[in-house]
C-alpha cells in the first residue's frame, strides 16, 4: 500500500518521523513527591521544587525509571545502564525553573523496533530512535481575564517519556497505526494510560516530502501537540499537500514548528524552528548521571506482561486464528481477555469472528468500551454453543445477540421464551418445502428446464415461511431430494 502525490512535475513521497510525549504512570512527579492526579484544582499539584523555589533540589523518582526501563524493553529497545540529566533552557512563564530537565545526548532508551500492523493486514517495522526522561511543563491560561494571564503549575515536574520513531513511516495510515500500535504497548505495560484527551499521549509529527525515489529526505516541519489519531492523519495529509504545492510551485520548505487547526483542516506556522544549540543544553549540576544495576533490569525483564505481538503470535499458534484477526484482538487488552474468556468453552474461530464482527460492530454503535459491553464473555460463549449444537442458526443469532444486547439477558432464555429454537425434524421441513414448491409451479419448470440459479430462490423461500428456524444445511439436502436431483 504505497502513499503518493501526484503533482505536476513528478510523483511524491511522504516521509514521517513521530515524537510522542507520554506522561507516565506513576503517584508523583520525576523530581518532586507532588501527586499527579487529572482535574486536582489549579496549583494543587504544587511543591516547592515544581515552583522552582530558591535553594530546592530535585529528586529522582525510583518509579519513574523503572517505568522508562520497562517501556524501553516493552519497544524491545536498548536499556543504557547510563544516563544523563540535562537541563534545556528557555524561557517561558509556565516553566519557572527557567529550564526543563530532559535528557540530551545520554538518554536512557536507546535503539528499538516496532511492528505496526496496516489496515490491510500487512506489518510495518518502525525503528524506534530513542526514549527519554523528561518534566513536564505548566499552564498558561489567559481565558478567565482579558488583561491577565495565570499560571496552573499542576503539571510542572509531571515525568513524561519521549519516545522518537526513525522517520521510517511513508503514510498517514502507517502514522495513524504506528500512534495505535505505541499506545496499546503503553497500556499493556501500564506504564501510561494513553488517555489523548486528558493530554497524557501527545504527539509531534515531523512531515517532509520528496520526489518517489529519491535518496535524501526533504526539510521537515514538525506539527505540535496532536491529541488524536484521527488529526494526526489529517494533518500529515493536509501537510504532505502543502509541501507538494511549495515545491512545484519552485518555492522551498522553511524548517518550522506548525500547529495544527482540526476546525479548518490545515496547519499554521507557529515559531521557526529552534536548533538544539539555541538551548544551551548542558547536565544538570543537581543531578548525578542515572545509573541503572544489571539487576534492575533483569527484574523489570522478567515481569513483564505478555505483549502485544506475543500474544497475536500465540492466538495464531495456539487458537488457529487469522493474523489479521489475531491483531485486531489483541489491540486492546481488554478484548484479548474477553476473548480469552469466550474461547474457553467454543471453537476458537466461531469465538473470533463473533468477537471482532459482531460484538464490536454492535459496541460501536452503543459507544461503548469492551468493559462496559452489556454481553458478558459467558453469556457470549453460551448464544455460540446454542449455534454450535445446532440449537439456533447463524442468522438467528444475530438477532438473539441484538436482543441480549438490549436487556443483558441470556441466549438461552431469549431463543426459549420467542420460539428460535432451530427445526431440525425432517417431516416439518420437508412439509415447508412440499408447500413452497406446489406454490410456484413455473419456477419449478423452469428449475427442472436448467435454470439452477432458483436453488437461492426456494431456499429463500423456505427460510422465510420457517421463520428463519429451518436448519440451513437441511433445507439444501431435503430440496435437492424433492426436486428429484442426484446427490438429493
Ligand atoms: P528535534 O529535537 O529537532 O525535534 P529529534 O531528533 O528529537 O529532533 O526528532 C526528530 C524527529 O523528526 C524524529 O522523529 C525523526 O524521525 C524525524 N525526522 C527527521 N528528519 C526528518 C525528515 N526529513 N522528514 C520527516 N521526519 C524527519
Ligand atoms: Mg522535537
Amino acid at each position: 500500500m504505497t502513499y503518493t502525490i501526484q503533482g505536476n512535475t513528478g510523483t511524491w513521497e511522504v516521509v514521517i518521523g513521530l515524537e510522542v510525549h507520554a506522561q507516565i504512570a506513576s503517584h508523583s512527579k520525576l523530581f518532586s513527591g507532588a501527586p499527579n492526579d487529572f482535574g486536582a484544582e489549579p496549583n494543587r499539584n504544587v511543591s516547592l521544587v515544581d515552583a522552582a523555589m530558591p535553594g530546592m533540589l530535585p529528586v529522582i523518582n525510583r518509579a519513574c525509571i523503572e517505568q522508562a526501563v520497562k517501556t524501553g524493553l516493552g519497544l524491545k529497545a536498548e536499556i543504557n545502564r547510563r544516563s544523563v540529566f540535562d537541563r534545556k533552557n528557555y524561557f517561558y512563564p509556565d516553566l519557572p525553573q527557567g529550564y526543563q530537565i530532559s535528557q540530551y545526548l545520554e538518554p536512557v532508551v536507546g535503539k528499538g523496533v516496532m511492528h505496526v500492523e496496516l489496515p490491510d493486514g500487512a506489518v510495518k517495522e518502525v525503528g524506534i530512535t530513542r526514549l527519554h526522561l523528561e518534566q513536564d511543563a505548566g499552564k498558561s491560561l489567559h481565558e478567565h481575564s482579558p488583561a491577565d494571564s495565570f499560571i496552573d503549575l499542576n503539571r510542572a515536574g509531571v515525568a513524561l517519556m519521549e519516545i522518537v520513531s526513525e522517520p521510517d513511516m511513508r503514510s498517514p495510515e502507517e502514522a495513524g497505526a504506528y500512534l495505535k500500535k505505541l499506545r496499546a504497548i503503553l497500556r499493556y505495560l501500564g506504564t501510561c494510560d494513553g488517555d489523548m484527551e486528558k493530554g497524557s499521549m501527545r504527539c509531534d509529527a515531523n512531515v517532509s516530502v520528496r520526489l518517489a525515489g529519491a535518496k535524501e529526505y526533504g526539510t521537515r516541519c514538525e506539527i505540535k501537540n496532536v491529541n488524536s489519531v484521527r488529526y494526526l492523519m489529517k494533518a500529515i495529509e493536509y501537510e504532505a499537500g502543502r509541501q507538494v504545492q511549495l515545491l512545484e510551485g519552485g518555492k522551498s520548505i522553511d524548517q518550522e514548528t506548525r500547529l495544527y487547526d482540526a476546525a479548518a483542516n490545515e496547519t499554521r506556522t507557529m515559531r521557526s524552528k529552534e536548533d538544539a544549540h539555541d538551548y544551551r543544553y548542558f547536565p544538570d549540576p543537581d543531578l548525578l548521571p542515572l545509573i541503572i544495576p544489571e539487576e534492575l533490569i533483569e527484574r523489570i525483564k522478567a515481569h513483564l506482561p505478555e505483549l502485544p505481538d506475543e500474544k497475536k503470535e500465540r492466538y495464531i499458534r495456539d487458537y488457529g486464528l487469522s493474523a489479521y484477526d489475531a491483531s485486531v484482538i489483541v489491540a486492546d487488552q481488554a478484548s484479548a481477555a474477553y476473548f480469552e474468556e469466550v474461547v474457553a468453552g467454543v471453537d476458537a474461530k466461531l469465538a473470533a469472528s463473533w468477537v471482532t464482527a459482531e460484538l464490536f460492530g454492535r459496541l460501536k454503535k452503543l459507544d461503548k468500551p469492551i468493559e462496559e459491553s452489556p454481553v458478558s464473555p459467558a453469556q457470549l460463549a453460551g448464544l455460540l454453543a446454542l449455534i454450535t449444537d445446532n440449537t439456533i442458526s447463524g442468522k438467528i443469532a444475530k438477532d438473539v445477540l441484538d436482543k441480549m444486547m438490549e436487556s443483558g439477558r441470556d441466549a438461552a432464555a431469549i431463543v426459549g421464551e420467542q420460539g428460535l429454537k432451530q427445526v431440525t425434524d425432517d417431516s416439518a421441513i420437508r412439509a415447508v418445502i412440499r408447500e413452497v414448491l406446489a406454490a410456484n409451479p413455473d419456477k419449478v419448470a423452469e428449475y427442472k428446464g436448467g435454470k439452477d440459479k432458483l436453488m437461492g430462490f426456494f431456499v429463500g423461500q423456505v427460510m422465510k415461511a420457517s421463520g428463519g428456524k429451518a436448519n440451513p444445511g437441511m433445507v439444501n439436502q431435503i430440496l435437492k431430494e424433492e426436486l428429484g436431483l442426484p446427490g438429493g
